[in-house]
């Protein structure tokens, strides 16, 4: 059994240690992503919010990193989904040719797929080393976080953008870009 991943656990399990400056080192910053993917390797985010707080230590490339581990232990790419990867079921030759396969063995579902892509397409590309300030847990403050959205989190969920169906450009161009984009492994 492991324990789902809240964000009292990511502050307390994996940076509680790295307090003492605003800025991190280049090994405590390597730290703390390697920590991070090993708590997602057999686990999952508790909820979006959490999801979103973890992308502020990842950039693509690290994130990359977070979901190939995933499906290597045959998990569901996304890390906020405690689904298994999905099988194609080869006595159904009918479903093969009308669905689109190339989520299968990466993740539970196609919107799971894209919405790992939509994800990853928005983080940052800037070393967490250079992101000042954002493991400091007494900078964090969850009703804020929630309400504004912002410090490194102008982050939307593949989730939100459906639901609210939002008329952002930036979000639109993401999605467009999506259409041609498989994830890459
Ligand atoms: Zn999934």
């Amino acid at each position: 059994m492991s324990m789902v991943v809240t964000i009292k656990l990511i502050q307390e399990a994996v940076l509680r240690p790295h307090q003492m400056h605003q800025q991190l080192a280049g090994y405590d910053a390597d730290t703390i992503v390697y920590q991070l993917i090993t708590l997602l390797i057999n686990s999952n985010c508790i909820d979006e919010t959490t999801l979103k707080y973890i992308t502020r230590f990842f950039t693509p490339e690290t994130f990359q990193m977070l979901v190939l581990q995933r499906i290597n232990n045959k998990r569901c790419g996304y890390p906020l989904c405690d689904k298994p990867v999905s099988h194609i079921n080869h006595s159904d030759a009918f479903s093969l040719i009308n669905t689109k396969t190339s989520y299968f063995n990466k993740f539970c579902s196609d919107l799971h797929m894209k919405s790992t892509s939509f994800l990853q397409a928005q983080l940052l590309t800037t070393p967490l080393r250079e992101r000042v300030g954002i493991h400091l847990i007494s900078n964090y403050d969850i009703d804020k976080f929630q309400r504004e959205n912002i410090m490194y989190n102008n982050i939307v969920l593949f989730e939100e953008y459906i639901r609210e169906k939002t008329l952002d450009q930036d979000l639109d161009s993401i999605m467009k870009s999506l259409e041609t984009l498989e994830f890459q492994i």
